[in-house]
């Protein structure tokens, strides 16, 4: 079999969330074409329904979409039972669900802080230990977080300490959960995009006058598409990736090389 078959995800069963839109739909549609069965889990759960009919449509595989606030524990866990009664095991996790807050650190509230570290950090962990748990007792797995290059770099002007501070927490927990589960074929990893221009971004009237700027700052002089983002989440998913774990990939346009 060529390195190309052998990179392929079919039969494989993913639970991908904040995949109604965005990087996570990007990447979930990549997995589906791919191979893979996919579970579209979002907040917003009608993006969320159009989303997995749009992926099943065009792929011919399996898509669902389970409603859950990865914040919450019992949220995450009757996620993880849904997922199991569809589709019998879970093979891939891509925890991707994110938000920003842009507020000075002096003026930030304890509110904006908590939401920010609620969703990004505790979110992906919570996220990660119900799927962690399911593939340590399958005998295997991956985990993909979504970290951010503000992990590595502070993205200076915007005045974002509660998000650098959250993906910087994701690359560490990443590595912590994968020293933990290495002998137990559960590998963890995470994705660190730079600037990329999602649907939400590039059509949003007061976010031009950035999206300038975030072009200016890059040494492509643009930003990433998701579509970018989608080789490297499929080759973590598979087989092809089985000695990498507790590794971060950053893909930026070049902006933390400088
Ligand atoms: P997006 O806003 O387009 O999509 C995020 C999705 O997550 C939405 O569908 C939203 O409903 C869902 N979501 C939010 N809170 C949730 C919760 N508590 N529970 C379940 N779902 C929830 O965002 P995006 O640009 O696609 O970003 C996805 C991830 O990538 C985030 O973690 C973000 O921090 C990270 N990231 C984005 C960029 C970028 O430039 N877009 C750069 C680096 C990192």
């Amino acid at each position: 079999m060529g390195i190309i078959e052998k990179m392929r995800l079919d039969g494989k069963k993913i639970f991908v969330t904040g995949g109604a839109r965005g990087i996570g739909k990007s990447v979930a549609t990549a997995f589906a074409e791919a191979g893979a069965d996919i579970a579209i889990v979002d907040l917003d759960i009608k993006e969320a329904t159009k989303t997995a009919e749009e992926i099943s449509t065009t792929n011919g595989t399996r898509a669902i979409a389970i409603e859950a606030d990865v914040t919450k524990p019992d949220d995450v866990n009757h996620m993880m039972d849904q997922f199991l009664q569809a589709f019998g095991r879970l093979d891939v996790a891509f925890c991707n669900a994110g938000i920003c807050i842009n507020a000075p650190a002096e003026d930030m509230s304890f509110e904006q802080w908590k939401k920010v570290i609620d969703i990004n950090l505790t979110g992906v962990f919570l996220s990660a230990q119900a799927a962690g748990k399911i593939m340590l007792e399958q005998g295997g797995g991956s985990i993909i977080n979504t970290a951010s290059m503000s992990a590595h770099i502070v993205n200076h002007p915007q005045p974002q300490c509660a998000y650098n501070a959250s993906k910087a927490g994701v690359i560490q927990l990443t590595k912590s959960l994968a020293v933990e589960w290495a002998t137990r074929n559960v590998r963890v990893n995470s994705i660190s995009p730079g600037y990329m221009g999602t649907e939400l971004t590039l059509n949003s009237p007061s976010l031009q006058p950035l999206i300038k700027q975030w072009n200016e700052m890059t040494p492509t002089k643009r930003m990433g598409k998701p579509e970018e983002l989608q080789s490297i989440c499929v080759y973590l998913a598979g087989d092809t990736s089985s000695f990498t774990t507790g590794s971060d990939f950053v893909v930026d346009g070049g902006f933390t090389s400088i």
